[in-house]
């Protein structure tokens, strides 16, 4: 049976957000926001190990205390200039231990409240599969492309379209392959590991999800995401 790992890029500065400090320290019900998101994947038994990829500058890791979160969780200050090159920088570290045919669990630090029911559906619904896949939610509002003025160029299909979000779980071995570890790491910068493996000519599965899944991106997140963690009795 392959073994699940989970990876977690934490090395982005987070400035969309514009707060003082990267938006996975955010306070969250009294933990950095990155410590909810962590505890997603530490506490999900089917998950052998947690490597969190930090930008080597990170001043932050080192002030808030990590030991809660068990033995399954391990620190790498190897974290690049993109996200994709985070994860191939994680891919890299996971060689020690990691089988062409194990599963990779590459999650969003900014997405703390993963439920593990949805962690469990993600696990079950690719066990076999060849080419792995990823948590989304197909899109419910309508979708409008702007012009340069801000103003309706066209409105937008939105039959079949689906909204990515993390984790997004393939083979080590097509990981490795598609964000070209061995070259060096990517140079196209894949915003999700499915692009970079549909850049293969592979067809990622998508698995259904739902928006409590949310992506902690602006300040007016930040309260949903407590709501939500609240409203499961964390
Ligand atoms: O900026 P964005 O929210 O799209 O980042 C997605 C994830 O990638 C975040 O968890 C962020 O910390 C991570 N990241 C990274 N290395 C970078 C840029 C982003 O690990 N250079």
């Amino acid at each position: 049976m392959p073994t699940h790992y989970a990876i977690v890029p934490a090395a982005g500065s987070g400035s969309r957000f514009g707060a003082e400090m990267p938006k996975q320290y955010l306070p969250l019900l009294g933990q950095p926001l990155l410590y909810h998101t962590l505890a997603a994947l530490c506490r999900c038994e089917r998950i052998a190990r947690v490597w969190v990829v930090l930008s080597p500058a990170d001043e932050w890791w080192q002030t808030y205390d990590w030991s809660g979160l068990g033995a399954k969780l391990e620190t790498l200050f190897c974290g690049g200039a993109t996200r994709a090159q985070s994860v191939a920088n994680g891919l890299v570290a996971a060689e020690i231990v990691a089988d062409d045919e194990d599963w990779i669990l590459v999650h969003d630090a900014a997405r703390p409240c993963l439920a593990q029911a949805q962690l469990v559906d993600l696990c079950d619904a690719l066990a076999g599969d060849p080419v792995g896949g990823l948590l989304a939610v197909p899109v419910a509002d309508t979708l409008k492309r702007a012009d340069a003025a801000q103003r309706v160029a066209l409105t937008e299909a939105r039959d079949g379209l689906w909204q990515a979000q993390t984790p997004q779980m393939f083979r080590y071995d097509v990981l490795r392959r598609a964000l070209a570890v061995d070259a060096g790491g990517p140079n196209v910068s894949h915003t999700d590991e499915a692009g970079a493996v549909e850049a293969m000519g592979l067809k990622p599965k998508l698995v259904r999800a739902d928006a409590s899944n949310l992506k902690v991106t602006y300040p007016a997140d930040l309260p949903l995401a407590e709501a939500i963690l609240r409203g499961r009795g964390e």
